[in-house]
């Protein structure tokens, strides 16, 4: 069969869409692009917000545009959360829980022999241990998503997240370490370490092991590999964290930390677990143990009851943090969260306003600490070029450009002699 697949949203579903491939392709399907003709399409979806359900639906209309006879796949969150709707709205032929992704190949092969409907989903908390599915794939070795960790239990009051993915799930440490060896010794230049909620990494294993011992191993097992790691909870950054971590030069010192939001009352409302203060403090101390290390974030504005002081605050911590990235989202209201029922929600006009000044804001912070890289030399991982210039990341997750070729997968050293406040560019030594 001819398989197409499209992912929207996270990470993990970037990771489970690589794994999926791989395992199609290893039972002897053929993956073609999603604009070609395909037997079936799996579209792996995303619910955080309602920009996610309409693309969502947008693929699915595309692929029965593409072949009316197709078998549709709809797994993921979206999925998961409303498997009415996304029957009804995407005429779903094959509609997945998020528990049921590693049979996604038998539930495929199942739809096109009987074309009858079939539905797995199961309540979000109904689940077993850690799914596992294999790391890598199939486009290249440069980099290769390593999910470690599963569902969320912090019931942050916007997110539907809890309800989709169930609650946190780890991967036993030791699978941890021979996929880490496994991607190493298959030659990726750059592993991420991904999951829903990767600070809640090992809670659930015997003898409660923690994040910082797991990214420890990664480190070790794969040590030619840069290690990058996804999004972290703020309190997940201790002195312990820094000072176990700091000696590792795999990893690359670029710390995701959400912040949400710059305002005291609003991370209360938003039921979010610290304070400026603590978040403050996790900044001090990665730029202490990392120095030059890029710290990046996520923000939501106009969140229900935000007022103009509370943003104004926002803005004024974000200024103080000097983000070298912040992800910006307009508050997007999701029935059937705590949030969605609050009193003061904004207008539309009145987030758009917000997002715009935070833009300003941030764009500010990212400017200079894109500035403060010219004269450096970086270490870059090419990836693809564009009008004469190969493009890559550095370490700290900035996009660097620089004129050479056949640079696609290779690591270099570059000198930045320049930024245009988005990416930087340089000069291959
Ligand atoms: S930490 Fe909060 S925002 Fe993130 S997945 Fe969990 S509930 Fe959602």
């Amino acid at each position: 069969m001819k398989i197409a697949f499209y992912t929207l949203g996270c990470k993990t579903n970037q990771f489970e869409t690589q794994a999926l491939e791989t395992m199609f392709s290893e039972r002897g399907h053929e993956i073609v692009p999603f604009n070609q003709a395909a037997d079936a399409y799996v579209i792996n979806t995303c619910t955080v917000t309602a920009m996610g359900d309409r693309k969502s639906r947008n693929a699915a209309h595309r692929a029965k545009a593409l072949n009316p006879d197709c078998i549709l796949v709809v797994c993921g969150c979206y999925a998961q959360v409303k498997p009415e709707e996304v029957k009804e709205m995407c005429g779903a032929d094959v509609v997945c829980g998020n528990g049921d992704k590693s049979r996604i190949i038998e539930l495929t092969e199942q739809a096109v022999a009987e074309r009858q409907y079939i539905c797995t989903v199961r309540s979000g908390f109904d689940h077993g241990p850690f799914d596992f599915m294999p790391a890598g794939s199939l486009k290249g070795r440069t980099r290769a998503l390593l999910k470690v960790q599963d569902g969320c239990q912090n019931f942050c009051s916007y997110c539907l997240i809890p309800y989709a993915r169930g609650l946190s799930r780890s991967m036993p440490l030791e699978q941890v370490r021979s996929e880490a060896v496994r991607l190493g010794e298959a030659g990726y230049k750059e592993i991420v370490v991904t999951g829903i909620e990767i600070s809640s990494y090992g809670f659930d294993l015997p003898g409660k092991l923690t994040p910082t011992e797991m990214i420890a191993v990664i480190c070790e097992a794969a040590p030619e590999a840069r290690i990058r790691l996804g999004s972290l909870e703020p309190r997940t950054v201790t002195e312990d964290f820094c000072k176990t971590l700091a000696p590792y030069k795999n990893l690359c010192p670029h710390f995701h930390l959400s912040l949400q939001s710059g305002c005291d009352k609003t991370l209360k409302d938003m039921n979010r677990k610290y304070d400026t203060a603590r978040y403050f403090l996790s900044c001090q101390l990665l730029r202490r143990y990392f120095p030059g290390c890029a710290i990046t974030t996520d923000l939501i504005v106009g969140f229900p009851g935000e007022t103009e002081e509370d943003f104004d605050n926002t803005l004024a911590f974000v200024e103080k943090c000097a983000f070298a990235q912040v992800h910006i989202f307009p508050y997007s209201s999701r029935p059937g969260t705590r949030a969605a029922s609050m009193p003061g929600h904004l207008t539309h006009a009145q987030k758009q306003v917000r997002a715009k000044r935070a833009a300003d804001v941030c764009g500010l912070s990212r400017k200079a600490y894109l500035e403060s890289l010219v004269g450096q030399t970086v270490e870059v991982l090419f990836e693809q070029s564009q009008k004469g210039l190969y493009s890559g990341h550095c370490p700290q997750y900035c996009l660097v450009k620089a004129e050479g070729s056949r640079l696609s997968g290779k690591l270099r050293q570059v000198r930045i002699d320049s930024t245009d406040g988005e990416c930087l560019y340089g000069e291959i030594l």
